[in-house]
């Protein structure tokens, strides 16, 4: 019988090279449906170790990017209008418990707190999600499972995750790989070859020593790929350090300068 979740499935093996012990680790979790969090910073992999979880699991994955302008509703659904008249449509959140997906809640810091107060009774032995609007309350699917992601470097700590909600999950530390596993990675996701995907790494290892004098972020591994992916397609490697590394992470002239130096030093 065909699942409102089917599009939500994940066809093709991701793309995914483990730095540790987290696909074993994640898989305990998994067995015992304990809600996750996923800690590191922004562009190092979190998004695409669940997507090879869900994949490795056989679940459907239903992912949501959090922001501030996000309601309660956005997440569990609401009642619109059609040419029947008001009919109640799950959202995504709703159809992941209902129908046993695994939700993955992307920046979970960055949604109000008064959205995520519903995810609370889904966190602890209760398992549920109570539709206040509709007057139902929702039993998890038995194959649900919620995972955030949270990045601990970034935000403010008015936004920091609540000990009430973050002491519900169990968590998983992420960062970015090893020189030689990212450089690997960055071969692989851009298509480009050894030795540029080494210099593009030793890029990002450099930025990421500024962090400490005043840097929000170093190069995430993101980034070197989006690098990667313009060189190859015949764009200057300074101009594409230049859009995918320099501009993209300071407007400050003296940090820009220094971003700048270390992209000549190496490439
Ligand atoms: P995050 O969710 O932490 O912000 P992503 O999962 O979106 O970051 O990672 C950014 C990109 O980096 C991915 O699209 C993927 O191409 C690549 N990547 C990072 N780490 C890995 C890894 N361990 N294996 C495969 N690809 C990776």
């Amino acid at each position: 019988m065909p699942s409102p979740l089917d599009t939500y499935r994940i066809a093709q093996e991701p793309f995914y090279r483990p730095s540790g012990r987290e696909t074993a680790l994640y898989e305990h979790a998994y067995a015992h449906r304990l809600p996750m969090i996923l800690k590191g910073p922004t562009g190092c992999g979190k998004t695409r170790f669940v997507e090879y979880m869900a994949w490795r699991l056989g679940r459907p994955l239903v992912t949501l990017a959090c922001n501030e302008d996000m309601t309660a509703s956005d997440l569990v659904g609401r009642y619109l209008l059609d040419a029947a008249g008001t009919a109640w449509h799950d959202g995504p959140l709703t159809l992941a418990v209902r129908h046993g997906g695994i939700c993955y809640l992307d920046e979970v810091v960055e949604a109000r707190q008064d959205t995520t107060v519903v995810i609370h009774p889904l966190t602890d032995a209760r398992r549920i999600l109570p539709l206040d609007k509709k007057g139902e309350v929702v039993r998890a699917h038995p194959d649900f499972q919620l995972v955030v992601s949270y990045n601990p470097g970034y935000q403010s700590s008015a936004k920091d995750l609540k000990p009430s909600t973050r002491q519900r999950f169990v968590a998983l530390d992420f960062d970015y790989p090893d020189a030689a596993l990212e450089a690997g990675v960055v071969a692989h996701e851009a298509g480009i070859d050894a030795g540029l995907a080494q210099r593009l790494v030793r890029i990002a290892h450099s930025s990421r020593e500024l962090k400490r004098h005043g840097l929000d972020e170093g190069v995430s591994t993101r980034m070197l790929i989006y690098a990667g992916i313009l060189i190859r397609d015949g764009v200057s490697p300074a101009d594409s350090c230049d859009m995918t590394m320099t501009r993209a992470l300071t407007d400050d002239p003296d940090m820009a300068a220094a971003l700048r130096a270390i992209i000549d030093a190496h490439l």
